[in-house]
C-alpha cells in the first residue's frame, strides 16, 4: 500500500505516543503505531506533538492590524475601544480590510491556525467590512476556513439601520448571527435584541454567536435569555455566548441556577482570556477583577467551552500575534486552570472545542478527517502551552504550506552546553 504522506513517530494531543499517520488524496487514512506502508513524503515527527490546526472562535478580522489608525485607545476600555473603532469605520476602504485581513492570515497560517470565526461589523451602511471579508474568505478557502458573523457592533436596535444591515449582510452570504446585547440601551432592549436575533437565526437555520454580558456588572444577564431563547426555537448546539465576563462577577447562588440553564441549551462558551484580562476590570480600583469566565464549572457540566482570540493589534489590544497557545496560556493563568489534566483541556480549548463549535466537519485526528495537521516543537500538548511552541510544519490536506525552525539559542558558557533548545525541558511527569 502507498501513501502520500506519512508521518512517524508522533505524540498526539491525547498523550499517545509513537503513533504514524498515513495521508492519502488529502485525508487521513490510518493513525496508529507502525504504519508499514511506503509513502510519497515521510516525514519524522521525532517524538514532537502533532494535532489538528487551532480554531480561533472569536475574532475580529476586519479591525486587525489596525492599531494606532487613527489613534490609540488611551483608556484600556471597551468602550473607548467602541468609540475608537466608531472613528475608524467611515475611514476604512475595501481594499485596506482585505490587504490587513490577508496579511492576517498569512500569519495565522504560519500559526497553525487554519480555522477562524470572525465577526464582522454591518453598522457601517456601506457594509465595506462585509464586501472584504467576502472576498477575503474566498481568497483563503484552500488554505484557512474563514466563517463570518454579521456583528452590530453598535446595537441591533441602538444603532440606525443595523438590523436591516445585518438581513442585508446574511443575504451576502455571511454565515453566522451576532449581536452585542449589554451594548443596548437598556437592559430590555438587550434581551428583546438576542430575541430577534435568535428568530432570525431560526428563521434561516442559522448559527447565533453573540457578544453577550462583556461587562463587569453582575447584574449583565444576557446569557440567561440567550438559554432560554435557545431551548424556546429548537437552537441546541448552534448557539454561542461569547465573553460573558459578568460571569465572573456574579452572585454565586445566582450562578448555581444558571450554568445548568447554559448546560441544557449546549450553548457553547467563548472566554477571550487575553482581551478580556485588560478590558475588563478597569473602573475597580483594587482589587481589580479578571475577565473570565467560570470555566471549570462549565466544564464540569460538559459545557463546550472553546477559546478565543478576539483581537490581534487593533482598538481593543494592542499586542497579539495570532498564538492561539498565547490564548491557552492565558486562560491557564487567568483561570487559575494549572492541574495537569486542566492544561491539557486549554489546549483541547484552541482546538477541538473551537471546531465544535465552528461546525467544522472532517477535523480531527481520526481516519477519514482531513489532513490538517500541526507538528510542534513541543513534547505533548501541556509543553506546547508551556513553551508557546514552534509550529516546525503545518500541512493542509496533506501539503505542506508552512515551515518554522526549532527554538534554539548558542550559548557561550564555559562548562556549560553550545546550545539550548527549550523543548528539551520537559518535565518528567507523565
Ligand atoms: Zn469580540
Amino acid at each position: 500500500m502507498s501513501f502520500d504522506l506519512i508521518i512517524r513517530n508522533a505524540t498526539l494531543p491525547d498523550g499517545r505516543r509513537g503513533i504514524d499517520i498515513a495521508v492519502r488524496n488529502g485525508r487521513i487514512e490510518a493513525v496508529e503505531a507502525g504504519v508499514d506502508a511506503e509513502a510519497g513524503e515521510v516525514v519524522d515527527a521525532e517524538g514532537h506533538l502533532v494535532s489538528p490546526p487551532f480554531v480561533d472562535i472569536h475574532f475580529h478580522m476586519d479591525a486587525t492590524l489596525s492599531l494606532g489608525i487613527p489613534r490609540l485607545n488611551r483608556s484600556g476600555t471597551l468602550l473607548e475601544g467602541i468609540q475608537l473603532w466608531g472613528e475608524l469605520k467611515p475611514l476604512l476602504t475595501k481594499d485596506a480590510v482585505v490587504e490587513r485581513a490577508l496579511r492576517y492570515c498569512d500569519l495565522a497560517v504560519s500559526q497553525g491556525l487554519l480555522a477562524v470565526r470572525s465577526h464582522v461589523d454591518v453598522c457601517d451602511d456601506r457594509l465595506v467590512g462585509v464586501e472584504a471579508l467576502l472576498e477575503v474568505k474566498d481568497t483563503v478557502r484552500d488554505y484557512l476556513d474563514l466563517q463570518l458573523v454579521a456583528f452590530p457592533q453598535d446595537g441591533l436596535f441602538r444603532a440606525p439601520n443595523a438590523e436591516a444591515n445585518l438581513l442585508r449582510a446574511l443575504d451576502m452570504g455571511v454565515d453566522v448571527v451576532g449581536g452585542i446585547p449589554h451594548f443596548e440601551r437598556t437592559m430590555e432592549a438587550g434581551a428583546r435584541s438576542v430575541t430577534r436575533l435568535c428568530e432570525i437565526a431560526a428563521e434561516r437555520g442559522l448559527m447565533v454567536d453573540l457578544h453577550c454580558d462583556e461587562t463587569d456588572d453582575p447584574m449583565s444577564r444576557h446569557i440567561e435569555t440567550l438559554a432560554a431563547e435557545t431551548v424556546r426555537l429548537g437552537l441546541q448546539g448552534r448557539v454561542a455566548g461569547s465573553h460573558l465576563t459578568s460571569m465572573h462577577s456574579m452572585d454565586n447562588y445566582y450562578v448555581s441556577k444558571l450554568l445548568p440553564l447554559i448546560a441544557e441549551a449546549q450553548i457553547h462558551c467563548v472566554p477571550n482570556p487575553v482581551a478580556n484580562i485588560v478590558l475588563q476590570g478597569r473602573h475597580d480600583t483594587y482589587p481589580k477583577r479578571r475577565g473570565m469566565m467560570r470555566v471549570p464549572e462549565l466544564w464540569a457540566l460538559g459545557v463546550n467551552v472553546a477559546f478565543g482570540q478576539d483581537s490581534c493589534m487593533d482598538p481593543w489590544y494592542s499586542m497579539g500575534n495570532a498564538d492561539m497557545l498565547d490564548v491557552a496560556h492565558m486562560a491557564v493563568h487567568t483561570g487559575h486552570l494549572t492541574s495537569r489534566d486542566a492544561v491539557t483541556r486549554c489546549f483541547d480549548a484552541v482546538t477541538r472545542a473551537g471546531a465544535s463549535a465552528f461546525g467544522l466537519e472532517s477535523y480531527g485526528l481520526e481516519k477519514g478527517c482531513n489532513a490538517d495537521l500541526v507538528i510542534l516543537d513541543a513534547a505533548d500538548a501541556i509543553e506546547a502551552v508551556r513553551l508557546r511552541s514552534p509550529r516546525l510544519r503545518v500541512y493542509r490536506r496533506g501539503r505542506l504550506i508552512s515551515r518554522a525552525e526549532p527554538r534554539r539559542a548558542e550559548l557561550s558558557l564555559p562548562g556549560r552546553p553550545a546550545m539550548v533548545a527549550p523543548s528539551a525541558y520537559a518535565p518528567p511527569v507523565g
